[in-house]
């Protein structure tokens, strides 16, 4: 298993690409489609899923595009977030506009079940958004998370669906982390849970 990582659009988020057995899977496509699909492509690597961390516009305007340049490639995400993903509210133009409600949309729980060829497992945390999970990959020690947690810092929780009870009940879930897991948050720096559990003041 190998992770490449590209960081896209005007709210630069971390887009991870996993790719294992010459296939790849597109974490938070947020914008910058074809720069994404041209890297995918240079690699041989064959698409077979984008998977959502949560609905927000920042992490899914890429979908539509990556989705008409690969026919059938489907989108994981959990049922929570499911209805902001087309929703009006959901956009910030000229970067960002509304997108059109995906097609194939799959629900997360299933990704683990899926032929997927890497162990992956689906932490729920809610509390950014209702449906936000994050992607535990035992095996590499690594932790998509998302806009949960941050290096120093977690997601805001001021936006609708957000609640920061729920959120820091999610938070305490991926404490219960190795140290040395690798974290890769929505946006900005890599982190570890070591690092985050001795020097996250949100977390204190
Ligand atoms: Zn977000
Ligand atoms: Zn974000």
């Amino acid at each position: 298993m190998e992770k490449l990582s590209l960081e896209v659009g005007a709210y630069e988020v971390n887009c991870s690409i996993i790719c294992a057995e010459g296939r790849a899977w597109i974490v938070d496509p947020g914008a910058d489609a074809d720069r994404i699909a041209d890297l995918v492509s240079a690699k041989g690597l064959l698409p077979s899923g984008i998977m959502l961390t949560h609905g927000h516009f920042d992490h899914i305007g890429g979908v539509p595009a990556l989705q008409a340049r690969f026919p059938g490639l489907p989108v994981y995400v959990h049922p929570g977030d499911v209805p902001m993903l087309a929703h009006p509210m959901n956009q910030n133009p000229p970067d960002y506009p509304p997108i059109d409600m995906p097609s194939d949309i799959r629900d997360v729980h299933t990704l683990a079940g899926s032929d997927i060829p890497f162990k992956v497992e689906v932490i729920e945390t809610p509390g950014h958004t209702p449906g936000g999970v994050c992607y535990h990959l035992p095996d590499a020690q690594l932790l998509l998370s998302g806009d949960t947690l941050f290096a120093g810092s977690v997601g805001r929780t001021d936006l609708p669906g957000g609640d920061m009870p729920t959120l820091m009940k999610s938070l305490s879930k991926l404490l219960a982390l190795s140290d040395a897991t690798t974290v890769v948050p929505g946006h900005g720096p890599t982190t570890t849970i070591g690092t985050e559990r001795r020097s996250n003041p949100f977390l204190a």
